[in-house]
């Protein structure tokens, strides 16, 4: 039965993409970290529905949730009607805020992906502002939506200006090491500044305070201060997109508490679904301009999913699983920073919290010259110079893992970084067993 499901599938779906490609398991059952497969194989799955997965699989508080909406008769589709379940929700989900934002918070329901959200987000601060330029950053993911996709770092798009995201290791602009973040918040202030440059006064600024499909790229906080700082000053909302970093997984409920800053927008989806989906934008009072009918869409009111997030949101707020987060991925982050010590080809291991990526490099390969860029006459050095990267040894490590039973996937410009994003749940010897397995994978591949 295994291997017939794998090959119809992979036979039927569409060229673009299918995970099933890149990992030939057939889950049937799972559990907390735990995947099983049809073959009856067990595996770390550390891929959680690309970080969705806050208590991992099938958690009992969540699954609780879901049977008592079942059992209780009401209806599960009602476009975005009041009820009972959407109460609840909101009112978990505004408890967590951020201060500053909590006290003043709209919501509006989109969905039922991440991507919905940009979209509405995009859309809201282009009617707030009546402009329609937007300022996002180099490596940023966003979804695969039209609005999405332009915000998205690789595309082109008139109306876009791509600005350097910090990034101190193989920085793409040639401005990495440890003075990267300050040239690179230099470089959006000197751009934003000039008048001769041609970019327009724009409708919003949207990042990732950790780019996540782009590598696992932590944004240090004084940065994004500086971001708050440069948009307030010029009246440009702040759009933050948490759908991969928020519900706990940094090590704060929300990424952005670690530096302060205050967003004007918030895009949620992911975790706030507890497994189902659910996608929602929650922004100040004051932005909330757009006319009535402005955003629309059939499911937005995925009961089961709302029921699923408010038992998520709560249990990750009760049980204090962001400082649990911090804890373990400092850990695990030592731990595996280690390997870059044993092995060359371990350019760098990065994150935060629960948000671990290991970047393998070409230990052998050229180094390509470091390029000079020059902001205000002042001439910046490059960054260390970066060796290339290593998609296809990356791409080994993910079968090796998988092999030994742990199941990862790749991020990065290049694919050539190996992502971690285990449930928040997991326990010390799981969070072990996750390091030595990577580890074991490494021996098996590396030279
Ligand atoms: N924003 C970020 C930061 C993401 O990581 C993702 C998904 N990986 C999205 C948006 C898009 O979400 P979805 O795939 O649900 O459309």
């Amino acid at each position: 039965a295994h291997e017939g499901i794998l090959r119809r599938q992979c036979a039927r779906e569409s060229a673009a993409r299918t995970y099933a490609r890149a990992l030939p398991i057939v889950p049937v059952r799972a559990r907390g970290l735990t995947i099983e497969g049809a073959d009856g194989r067990r595996y770390l799955d550390c891929l959680s529905g690309a970080g969705t997965l806050a208590l991992g699989h099938n958690h009992p508080v969540v699954l609780e949730a879901i049977r008592k909406v079942l059992d209780s008769g009401a209806p599960l589709h009602v476009l975005d009607l009041a009820t009972p379940v959407k109460d609840a929700f909101t009112t978990e989900l505004f408890h967590t805020l951020p201060p500053g934002l909590a006290d003043r918070a709209r919501i509006q329901f989109c969905g039922p992906a991440g991507t919905d959200a940009v979209e509405a987000a995009l859309k809201l601060v282009r009617t707030a502002t009546g402009r329609s330029g937007l300022l996002s950053f180099a490596g940023a993911y966003h979804g695969m939506t039209a609005g999405a996709l332009e915000a998205s770092g690789g595309a082109q798009d008139v109306r876009v200006t791509r600005l350097p995201y910090p990034q101190d290791y193989r920085c793409p602009f040639g401005i990495g090491g440890p003075r990267g973040a300050e040239l690179a918040a230099r470089w959006t202030e000197s751009l934003l500044d000039d008048t001769k440059s041609g970019v327009p006064q724009p409708a919003g600024m949207i990042l990732e305070p950790v780019q996540g499909e782009g590598g696992v790229i932590p944004a240090p906080d004084a940065w994004l201060r500086r971001m708050r700082a440069v948009t307030e000053h010029r009246s440009i909302p702040l759009v933050v997109d948490e759908v991969q970093t928020g519900v706990g997984r940094t090590g704060a409920f929300w990424a952005v508490e670690h530096s302060g800053v205050v967003p004007d927008v918030m895009v949620l989806s992911k975790a706030i679904g507890g497994s189902l989906p659910l996608a929602v934008i929650v922004y100040r009072d004051d932005l909330d301009v757009w006319p009535p009918g402005a955003h629309a869409g059939t499911f937005r009111g995925n009961q089961l999913a709302m029921a699923a997030g408010a038992a998520t949101l709560s249990y990750v707020r009760e049980n204090a699983l962001a400082e649990r987060a911090a804890t373990l991925g400092a850990r695990m982050l030592d731990q595996l920073r280690r390997l870059s010590d044993e092995f060359a080809c371990v350019g760098e291991v990065r994150g935060r919290g629960l948000m671990i990526g290991v970047e393998l490099v070409d230990p052998d390969g050229a180094v390509p010259a470091p390029t000079a860029v020059e902001l205000d006459d002042d001439p910046l050095l490059a960054g260390p110079a970066p060796l290339p990267a290593a998609p296809q040894l990356a791409a080994a490590v993910r079968d090796a893992c998988l092999h030994r039973g742990l199941i990862v996937e790749l991020g990065g410009r290049h694919s050539s970084v190996v992502r971690l994003l285990p449930p928040l749940t997991i326990t010390d010897e799981q969070a072990a067993a996750i390091v030595d397995r990577l580890a074991d994978a490494l021996a098996a591949v590396a030279r």
